[in-house]
């Protein structure tokens, strides 16, 4: 009989289901993420408020007829990126090559990128 109140006991505690959102709100006690953050987690947050999902242009786009004349232009800060071509539709492989400003480059498959660089993007 002791045995069984001990394990009783135990098990009570181990499995407590006391609910914990009528002790804390939200706005007291949770920190907003945006006051702590700083540098690029509070640009990107900051774009996120406003709308911009991709702030950074990690997304992938799709290219257009991308030749000499006409390349796929790249955006960057700064004066060269590494960028990603999937070369086919359905190819599972990325081949990746650094673009630098004013140099256009053609992948393996033909297409043509050209980076330009924006002040801040
Ligand atoms: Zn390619």
């Amino acid at each position: 009989m002791a045995l069984q109140r001990v394990l009783c006991s135990v098990s009570r505690r181990s499995f407590s289901t006391a609910r914990l959102g009528g002790l804390f709100k939200a706005s007291d006690n949770l920190p907003n993420p945006l006051e702590h953050a700083s540098g690029l987690e509070r640009k990107q947050l900051l774009a996120e408020l406003q709308g911009n999902e991709d702030p950074f242009d990690m997304n992938i786009q799709k290219r257009g007829v991308c030749t000499k004349e006409k390349p796929h232009v790249v955006y960057s800060s700064f004066h060269e990126r590494l960028v990603g071509c999937i070369c086919e539709e359905d190819s599972e492989n990325v081949v990746w090559m650094w673009l630098r400003q004013s140099e256009p480059k053609r992948c393996a498959c033909g297409y043509w990128f050209k980076l330009q660089k924006v002040e801040d993007h």
